[in-house]
């Protein structure tokens, strides 16, 4: 075939000189990292598919995925880095080298860590993810105690629910009976499950789902639970009353495996149907007969979400009482249930042990200033590995219990904070921000 339709086709092969390279999608990463076939010729992406020998995403990939070629080259990524000339927020930069960056950020943050302490310096990661653990230790090792993230609003809520209740682990739904997805929609991110998901529809598998929005998850699923956002916690009460209070809970699993459960028992009272329908907007009848299909359809999985049910007041509560529906119900670390699974990240394989803490560690906590919000937030301090950035604007104003003067941070966007407005302008009172990323 003429070689120039080769290339037009983006054929792979001697004549048309592309190669296929195999490599992953980080976009939604630590999640999911789909395989990639990337197609390069002379050092540059010309395609790129999903790879049908990933276990994961069997060949498939979601539109972020799928637009890789387009976020690697696209026109408006920085190329270098700027320095800011100036007034903050006249958004009037100069590009600089790179050296002159490193030593620009490095040279401002000894001179406030000498000035007025280590812990007046912010390290501060948004997306992406992976690099974290290096941050983290970066910051402890600077002296810092305040390592902030995103996650402050958004997953480290349901990390807290995990801590207390235990793990939800993964719902092992190809087993599954029912299937209860709570506030998920793998149609549009990971899609890989998607097509799991199809797979155990095709064999019967009931599937319940818990969206405010008519999803594509939902248009799959044989119960729609159309939740008022942040009322999660209440509704899964309200089925909790129903499986209680109609003896369809796994009595031996509660005795065996749970405790509090008497006290569990007096509290789901105030969640009767009617009342979790007035405090939800689900129907009542929904309710019940969620509630039973969840409970008498065993084995039955949960799917939860990493955090829209977080992203709320409350988030914390509201998966604990998600996740006490699978221990009531028996369905944990069951064959078709939620099988709990050790923790795993991309610096700790499941099942290994890592020598983790020491890494980030470098000092005790005792040794360091209090992080912030510590004493605002003391569970949070307990569960949590970080400061809370959600106080972050409130220290920055009173200076208690000290001053913050700068910031190193990687991807933050002010924009995803509760009163971004006040969260911006107290960032404007520091005397230095670096912030890394590839778009303006
Ligand atoms: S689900 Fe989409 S964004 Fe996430 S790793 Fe796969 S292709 Fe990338």
């Amino acid at each position: 075939m003429n070689c120039d339709r080769l290339l037009q086709g983006k054929i792979p092969g001697f004549e048309t000189g592309i190669e296929i390279k195999k490599s992953i999608c980080t976009i939604c990463d630590p999640m999911t990292q789909c395989g990639l076939n990337v197609y390069v010729k002379d050092g540059e992406i010309v395609k790129v598919e999903g790879s049908k020998e990933h276990p994961a995403n069997e060949g498939t990939l979601c539109a972020k995925g799928a637009a890789t070629r387009q976020y690697v080259y696209s026109q408006d990524r920085l190329r270098t880095p700027l320095k800011r000339v100036g007034p903050r927020g006249s958004g009037k930069f100069e590009p600089i080298s790179w050296d002159e960056a490193l030593d620009t950020i490095a040279g401002r943050l000894n001179q406030i860590k000498g000035e007025v302490g280590p812990e007046s310096v912010v390290f501060y990661s948004g997306y992406s993810k992976w690099y974290r653990t290096f941050l983290q230790r970066l910051t402890h090792v600077f002296g810092s105690p305040n390592y902030l993230t995103e996650s402050s609003t958004c997953h480290n809520a349901t990390h807290m629910a995990m801590r207390l209740n235990g793990t939800p682990g993964t719902p092992d739904f190809m087993n599954s009976q029912c299937l209860l997805v709570w506030s998920a929609n793998p149609f549009h991110s990971r899609t890989c499950i998607s097509r799991q998901i199809l797979t155990a529809k095709e064999k019967g598998l009931k599937i319940i789902t818990v969206d405010p929005r008519y999803t594509p998850m939902v248009a799959h699923s044989d119960l729609h639970l159309p939740v008022k956002p942040g009322t999660d916690g209440a509704l899964a009460l309200s089925m909790a009353n129903v499986i209680i209070n109609e003896g369809l809970y796994d009595e031996d699993f509660v005795k065996k495996h749970t405790f509090g459960f008497e006290e569990y028992r007096e509290y789901v009272q105030q969640f009767a149907p009617d009342r979790g329908g007035k405090l939800t907007g689900v129907p009542a009848d929904k309710i019940r007969a969620a509630a039973y299909l969840y409970a008498i359809s065993k084995p039955s999985s949960i799917m939860p979400s990493a955090s829209p049910v977080v992203h709320h007041t409350n988030g914390v509560q509201n998966y604990r009482a998600i996740f006490a529906l699978m221990a009531l119900t028996g369905n944990y670390d069951i064959y078709g249930g939620n099988i709990a699974d050790p923790p795993s990240f991309l610096y700790m394989a499941g099942g290994f042990k890592s020598r983790y803490e020491e890494f980030v560690h470098p000092h005790r906590w005792e040794e360091m200033a209090p992080r912030i919000g510590q004493d605002r937030f003391p569970v949070w301090a307990e569960l949590v590995d970080e400061g809370q950035a959600m106080h972050l604007p409130v220290q920055i104003e009173s200076q208690k219990p000290y001053p913050i003067k700068a910031m190193l941070s990687f991807g933050l966007n002010y924009r995803m904070w509760p009163d971004n407005a006040a969260f911006l302008e107290s960032l404007q009172k520091l005397d230095f921000i670096a912030n890394v990323d590839i778009f303006m």
